[in-house]
């Protein structure tokens, strides 16, 4: 059995800097507090959204071939009507989202999140898929779409995926080269009921992990998504209005 390309979302550790630096983009970002939450930060359930018509630059850091840029660039384009943004590439690396295309990791940041890498020689998105691989569009969509704040779906409140745990942190753990807590933040770390969504558990995004059966109790299995569904178009059609 052959493991399907899989992502995983590049984290930080300050939160804190995560939250005031989404919040210095976009004031929206704050959501509202839940009853039970007190002081000024609500950093569970904080968005990372960009401000609304800004300029968002894309640019590499590595020199790709022009068939693989052009081939990522057309991919890309496929989210602008969706979004309030002005997407723009740049021929040099001087993006506000980074991309290296010379690694072996399909990787992203979350939306504001990619303010934080300071150096303009740091990835903010790592793309390792080429055109010729199945599955090519379907990454390049899915990691676009962490660089514009949305999260991984399987993750939502409402998934109930009947995980093999132990499987995938070995099988995963070992094909990904990443540790038990990058596995489990990456498949098993469910967001808080109470964090702010707009659209129901969606088993079509693109934002979905493809779930073979070998990870779960034998019979649940969820196919590659390939395209933008209906809700991914509506929820960040609700983003960027
Ligand atoms: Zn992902």
């Amino acid at each position: 059995m052959t493991l399907p390309l899989l992502c995983t979302v590049i984290r930080h550790v300050d939160k804190q800097e995560a939250y005031d630096t989404a919040i210095a983009e976009n004031p929206d970002n704050a959501g509202k507090k839940s009853s039970g939450e007190r002081g000024r930060r609500a950093t569970a359930t904080f968005h990372k959204h960009w401000a609304s018509h800004r300029l968002l630059r894309i640019s590499f850091t590595d020199n790709p071939t022009a068939e693989l840029r052009n081939a990522i660039e057309h991919v890309i384009w496929q989210w602008d009507q969706y979004v309030n943004l002005l997407i723009e590439f740049s021929p040099v690396n001087d993006g506000d989202i980074r991309i290296s295309t010379n690694t072996s990791r399909n990787a992203s940041s979350i939306g504001t999140d990619a303010l934080l890498f300071r150096t303009m020689s740091k990835p903010t998105m790592y793309i390792a898929v080429k055109p010729a691989d199945e599955g090519f569009e379907a990454m390049v969509l899915h990691e676009f779409g962490h660089a514009l704040g949305l999260l991984h779906e399987h993750l939502h409140p409402e998934s109930k995926i009947p995980w093999n745990k132990e499987k995938v942190y070995e099988d995963y753990g070992r094909a990904l080269n990443v540790s038990r807590d990058e596995i489990h933040q990456n498949f098993f770390a469910t967001y808080p009921p109470a964090s702010v969504r707009r659209t129901p558990y969606d088993t079509t995004s693109i934002m979905h992990y493809m779930v073979q059966k070998e990870f779960t109790d034998g019979e649940f299995e969820i196919a590659q998504n390939t395209t933008l569904s209906e809700l991914d178009k509506e929820l960040i059609s609700s983003m960027y209005p």
